[in-house]
């Protein structure tokens, strides 16, 4: 299953796969490499949740009983309300009246299985990972479920989102990094990991598993809706969603099954903190430097603290800014009163608790509808990544997670390495 080739946006080269995530001929990183599938249609297998996408998955099995899957319907209520008549909600998250099991409550859990699974049948035996939150949330929640070794790296101050409402597996390890650091000094820490110490780095967006398990949501909603849909509005920080949904519809266009037109991207940030947005907005590849004070100021400001990358894959070759180009696509600026404006809509027509970034989405998709952006007969997928956290909690009980260790930014490996050995 999952047979293919990776192959480098850049040089064109195939690259054999040994958990490769970068082309060795285009030096650091400045470009995505892409898996071509033997398969050019889509046929899912016969297995429960997002697994039945195996074949357009860099994986050769449905690892780790993983059964997590997207609800997609069409909405009734939200779609009046805005004067649509093709209006589709991708839910990731927790409802289960409809399905929806991710008791992480994000998409994240499709980054999470699959680069598990591709990793252990590489013959990885460890991995260190980034992260501000959720994608922490999501892989020490699928850990368990595999063989292969988890470092996740955190910012200590933003511990107290990492919560869950199962334990922490044996094979996972947190360390938090201390003082005023954020996700990109988490970044940092883990490079310096993978450097010093070996461990493997799983790579963020680089990750065709990663890109590819984000993308089983368009797949989905494809299915669902049995065409390509016109437009799709997602909420981003690192844009990869966004990345993986470009990717997923230009092989539903070879698939020739479901119809001849690419997806148009509609993607957005939270005001203050937009460096996407801005550089879009000017026409620009390369993202505006910013002073970093300035930056984390902006991102203090911020309600949906998940889309606050400083570093997203935007400017690289095949990344954001080439997406939306190759989309004809639009970024939308979202403030926060907006925010609470959504919250409260989605709550009032589609009857369930969205996240501050699943409500960024939502307040883009009523940006576009006045600004004329869409039409009301097009027909336009919403990907609510995350959602039903509210809902959770009346069925489960959630808790913060402990670090293992806590660090300083520039603590010495040496030393890290003595602490995690005992
Ligand atoms: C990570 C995350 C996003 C942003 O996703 P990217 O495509 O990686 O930028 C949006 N919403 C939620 C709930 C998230 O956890
Ligand atoms: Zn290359």
């Amino acid at each position: 299953m999952g047979e293919y080739e990776l192959l480098c946006l850049s040089c064109g080269n195939k690259i054999p796969d040994g958990f490769t995530n970068k082309c060795p001929s285009c030096g650091k990183g400045q470009t995505l490499i892409r898996t071509e599938y033997k398969e050019k249609q889509l046929n899912p297998i016969n297995v429960r949740g997002f697994w039945r996408f195996l074949p357009w998955l860099p994986c050769l099995e449905a690892g780790g009983g993983f059964e997590g899957k997207t609800a997609v319907y069409k909405s009734l209520v939200l779609s009046k309300e805005l004067g649509l008549r093709n209006l589709y909600i991708a839910f990731n998250g927790y409802w289960p009246e409809r399905e929806a099991n991710l008791k992480t409550c994000t998409f994240k859990e499709f980054e999470a299985a699959p680069t598990f699974q591709r990793a252990s049948e590489k013959g990885i035996k460890n991995l260190v990972l980034p992260s501000a939150g959720n994608t922490a949330r999501a892989f020490i929640s699928a850990a368990g479920n595999f063989e292969v070794e988890l470092f996740v790296v955190v910012p200590y101050s933003h511990i107290n989102r990492l919560k869950l409402s199962g334990e922490v597996p044996d094979n996972a390890r947190i360390i938090a990094v201390n003082a005023d650091c954020d996700y990109s000094d988490a970044i940092a820490f883990a490079n310096r990991m993978t450097n010093e110490l070996g461990i493997v780095n799983e790579d963020g967006v680089h990750n065709v598993a990663r890109r590819e398990g984000l993308g089983t949501v368009f797949l989905e909603a494809a299915l669902h809706i049995e065409r390509i849909p016109d437009h799709y509005f997602q909420a981003v920080g690192s844009g990869t969603g966004g990345i993986a949904a470009w990717e997923a519809s230009s092989r539903l266009l070879a698939d020739c099954r479901f119809g001849n037109k690419p997806v148009k991207l509609h993607l957005s940030q939270n005001h203050p903190f937009t460096p996407m947005v801005d550089a879009w907005k000017n026409g620009s590849r390369d993202l505006e430097k910013m002073h970093e004070e300035n930056q984390k100021k902006a991102i203090s400001e911020v309600n949906a603290h998940v889309l606050t990358n400083r570093n997203p894959p935007y400017s690289i070759k095949g990344g954001v800014y080439d997406c939306l180009k190759s989309s004809d696509g639009n970024m939308y600026s979202i403030k926060n009163n907006e925010i609470v404006d959504a919250k409260i809509l989605f709550l009032d027509t589609e009857e369930i608790d969205i996240q501050p970034a699943s409500c960024v989405a939502l307040a883009s998709l009523c940006n576009a509808v006045e600004s004329n952006n869409v039409d009301k007969n097009d027909i336009i997928l919403l990907n609510i990544t995350g959602g039903g956290a509210e809902r959770l909690s009346e069925d489960f009980e959630t808790h913060v997670l402990e670090p293992d260790i806590i660090c300083d930014k520039d603590t010495e490996m040496e030393d890290l390495k003595d602490a995690l050995s005992r």
